[in-house]
């Protein structure tokens, strides 16, 4: 019997196949922004749109860090300005715990919920900000059936 996948599976699965467009491969993140259970935004991060990628030229090291790509939050972030979407009393499912700016400014933008599937340095400042503005914060596990039910079907349409 097919089982439908939760919700809180679905939103982090598609955050998942959304870091897969990463240009950076120190970390591939991807993001969603979730309103009543509808995505208003995604990210992954990225260059500034025509600037080179990692993958081709390289990173772009300060103090140990990668600094070219816009995290994939801020980009969710971004992509709702761009298109005049209100993120308030939004929740995000992001692949890897957030940094520290990106904390602040997912605080910020009004998100009340923030849904990760990798731990990522956890941040202690990060921690007491999310405490601080009362924001949960939830490791979500993908069951290993919606992933096999999925390959299974790609593998019958190959043959
Ligand atoms: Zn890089
Ligand atoms: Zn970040």
């Amino acid at each position: 019997m097919r089982k439908r996948i939760p919700w809180k599976q679905y939103f982090m699965m598609q955050a998942l196949v959304i870091a897969q467009r990463s240009t950076c491969d120190r970390a591939l993140v991807g993001s969603v922004l979730v309103k009543a259970n509808r995505i208003i935004g995604t990210g992954y991060n990225g260059s500034v749109s025509g600037e080179a990628h990692c993958d081709d030229v390289g990173h772009q090291f300060v103090d140990g860090h990668c600094v070219r790509t816009i995290h994939s939050e801020m980009n969710s972030l971004i992509q709702c300005a761009r298109n005049g979407v209100s993120t308030d009393n939004t929740e995000i499912y992001v692949t890897h715990f957030p940094c520290y700016n990106c904390s602040k400014a997912l605080m910020q933008a009004g998100i009340k919920k923030v849904n990760y599937y990798f731990d990522y340095h956890d941040n202690p400042l990060v921690i007491d900000l999310l405490k601080d503005c009362e924001v949960p914060y939830e490791q979500i596990k993908i069951n290993r059936q919606y992933v096999e039910q999925l390959a299974h079907k790609l593998e019958n349409a190959e043959n």
